[in-house]
């Protein structure tokens, strides 16, 4: 009776781990959004879609108070993170953060805990004002950011280093236009498997970011005509426990930008890269070329510019 009991509880074991493994759990996604100079509803549904579209994720969408002014209402905006593999920001305030200072920390600590994190194109213009969140992000723009909130990233002599003795501004962009993003670090699951170099549907190529830096690789760049150098395009970063993914790219006024299968595929595989430290996202079969970008609209994008 003992052998059959013992064999039945082993049974039942396998069996739980093969329904946990096959197919492999969702990985659970918070959107924050709510506040930002761009609109950010359209950008929510484009993310939401990208996401979607790949099979590996569920998303839930955690929306802020539309009134700045409102203490009360803020005081009560609280999602559990604790609740989800990651978080991506779609959140931009300007650089004046209003959250509650425990929305704060819990953020902080849930990355130091081994969150995940996804900061998309202006939300790295947010809280220039909050030290712990330019932490996480390495490198922001605008939002009351100065020299006095780090450095730029450099590439020189085939590495990229902060540098502390360079002063371009804290964050700028020319016109929207195509360019050609470029593997950095070859070998990061982000980018393995992917062309070297593609080129990317109209965006804002972002220049100028500066930001304390710390434990920041930058995994894909572009080079900027307006500033003669290349800029990151897409970054990683260890924060306690946690990860971080940061890109740039993602601009919504126009479509070109997130109906990039190239940007698609790199914000889907960063979000898994940063909730679980692994990419299973294969490289679609119409990822764009070094010459040629690739458009599709994500499945259930419903909005128009
Ligand atoms: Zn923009």
């Amino acid at each position: 009776m003992l052998r059959f009991l013992l064999g039945s509880f082993l049974l039942a074991c396998t069996l739980a781990s093969c329904t946990s493994s096959y197919p492999p759990a969702k990985i659970r996604v918070l959107i924050l959004d709510g506040q930002n100079n761009h609109d950010w509803k359209a950008t929510t549904q484009a993310t939401k879609a990208t996401l979607l579209a790949s099979g590996r994720f569920e998303v839930e969408v955690s929306t802020s108070p539309e009134d700045k002014s409102a203490s009360a209402d803020w005081e009560a905006w609280s999602p559990d993170f604790s609740q989800y593999d990651v978080v991506l920001s779609n959140y931009n305030d300007g650089g004046t953060c209003v959250w509650s200072q425990a929305m704060k920390d819990a953020l902080v600590t849930y990355v130091e805990g081994g969150g995940g994190f996804v900061v998309v194109h202006a939300a790295n213009n947010s809280s220039g004002d909050w030290p712990e969140y330019n932490r996480l992000i390495g490198v922001g723009g605008w939002g009351g950011r100065t020299p006095a909130s780090g450095s730029h990233m450099r590439l020189s002599d085939s590495q990229w280093r902060p540098d502390p003795a360079a002063d371009e501004g804290s964050g700028s962009h020319g016109p929207q236009h195509e360019f050609v993003v470029e593997t950095q670090e070859t070998g990061h699951p982000i980018v393995e498997g992917l062309p070297a170099l593609w080129k990317h549907g109209k965006d804002e190529l972002y220049d100028s970011l500066r930001g304390p830096c710390e434990n920041l690789i930058v995994v894909a760049s572009a080079y900027s005509s307006k500033t003669d150098r290349h800029e990151p395009m897409a970054m990683v970063l260890h924060f306690g426990e946690g990860r971080v993914f940061h890109t740039p790219m993602g601009h919504v006024g126009g479509t070109e930008a997130v109906h990039c299968v190239g940007f698609q595929t790199i914000l889907a595989r960063g979000t898994e890269w940063a909730a679980t430290g692994k990419v299973t996202i294969a490289p679609p079969a119409d990822f764009p070329s070094e010459d040629a970008v690739s458009l599709v609209a994500p499945a259930e994008v419903i909005w128009t510019p």
